[in-house]
């Protein structure tokens, strides 16, 4: 039996919680005048159903675990309750943001810096590839909040350039993934380091079971607002698959389809980097204009190709799923799994790259024979439906 199938058999139900009321508008939270003015001037107008639920029990001081569909605003939910909570007057670091990969941790850094363009406020990214040197002078300085990814984040805590003793919220992004087993050490590492009484945060689309089951260690009568696994996929996203037959005739397919890839931005997936090097010289090799990134490039060449994308220079971004979480680039309205993931929780990451905030989207997966299966598993578990891709199917995106 797999992993997912193990509902089942555990006692614990996990649901919404009953006390969760949602706040209809940003002026019945309450807000801090200059950081209300911060939201209006980034232009939301209402609160999502995720910060409509969310933020009122953050602010309370309550610990919770967010569950809302990719693309729906989590980002702004934490990043409105920490600029809530926060007090300015002094700079001491109040706030740890946790993320699994460095762009992200940089994304919403300038999403909280940006709501709180009126107050002042100073908020880091804490992330690797960068200099050790530069962080230090920059914690020294004081930084209200700290957005970073897990491990250049211990080691500021190890050295004592990121002061612990004032933090009263931890957020963990994507909490699943950094409670897998990749991130969890350090996790616990880190929040070891935190006073005792600090508010912890979960957000992600997907958690699993087992990630809910866990959460009961480091947090303390939490806050639960869940969404249903056959709630999960949004109806803005259509999902096809291309029946490949072969891997060797993947390449042909995506060339076929480039130029639906270009009407606006396109996100393609492959499972290693070596993958993505080797898609990346055919499809050049052939005359077709893409990016791609890994992690195994240079920081300065990871963000050269996020500022081209981010900017629409480029178009076609080709990349692991160090691109699967959380990244948003309103532009991007489709996404082509080269190939299928191996986790069914990175499914509904990819294919969220695109349909952001209500936009429509595309998803096409490239299945081999040997992936039927799979395709069908995720089907399945996301009660959901992935017809065989139309002839039109540039008129979806
Ligand atoms: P998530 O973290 O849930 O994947 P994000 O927080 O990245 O989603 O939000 C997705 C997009 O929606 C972003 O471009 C963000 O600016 C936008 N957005 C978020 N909240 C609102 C809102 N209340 N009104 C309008 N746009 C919003």
């Amino acid at each position: 039996m797999g992993r997912f199938d193990r509902d089942q058999d555990d006692k614990l139900v996990f649901e919404t919680s009953k006390d969760v009321k949602p706040i209809a508008s940003f002026e019945d939270l309450n807000l801090k005048e200059d950081l209300l003015r911060g939201i209006y001037a980034y232009n939301f107008e209402r609160p999502s159903a995720i910060q409509q639920r969310a933020i009122l029990p953050i602010i309370k001081g309550r610990d919770v675990i967010a569950q809302a569909q990719s693309g729906t605003g989590k980002t702004a939910t934490l990043s409105i309750s920490i600029l809530q909570r926060i007090d300015v007057k002094t700079r001491e670091t109040q706030a740890l943001i946790l993320s699994p990969t460095r762009e992200l941790a940089t994304q919403t850094q300038n999403v909280v810096l940006a709501l709180g363009d009126y107050m002042n406020v100073q908020c880091h990214a804490c992330i690797g590839g960068t200099s050790v040197g530069e962080d230090i002078k920059k914690l020294d300085y004081g930084q209200h909040i700290v957005s970073g990814t897990p491990g250049r984040v211990f080691d500021m805590i190890r050295r004592k350039n990121l002061r612990t003793r004032n933090i009263k919220m931890l957020i963990l992004d994507e909490a699943d993934q950094l409670l897998d087993m990749g991130f969890k050490e350090q996790i616990y590492d880190i929040y070891r380091h935190l006073p005792p009484a600090t508010q912890v945060i979960l957000l992600s689309a997907t958690l699993p079971h087992d990630v809910l089951s866990l959460t009961s260690k480091f947090m303390t009568e939490p806050v639960r607002i869940l969404v249903k696994r056959d709630e999960l996929t949004l109806e803005g996203i259509s999902q096809f698959f291309v029946a490949v037959e072969k891997e060797d005739w993947k390449f042909e397919t995506l060339c076929d389809l480039y130029d639906s890839l270009t009407i606006t931005q396109a996100v393609i997936f492959c499972n290693t980097r070596a993958k993505v090097d080797w898609l990346t010289n055919q499809m050049r090799e052939s005359n077709f204009t893409v990016s791609s990134m890994h992690g195994e490039m240079t920081q300065k060449e990871r963000d050269t190709v996020m500022n081209e994308f981010r900017q629409g220079t480029s178009r076609v971004l080709i990349t692991t799923d160090i691109w699967a979480r959380g990244i948003d680039v309103q532009q991007v309205s489709l996404v082509i799994n080269y190939d299928l993931p191996t986790n069914r929780e990175n499914y509904i990451h990819r294919i969220g790259r695109s349909g952001r905030f209500g936009r429509k989207g595309v998803a096409i997966n490239f299945v081999t024979n040997d992936d039927l299966k799979t395709l069908h598993d995720i089907e399945q578990y996301y009660s959901t439906q992935i017809d065989e891709m139309p002839m039109n199917v540039t008129d979806l995106v």
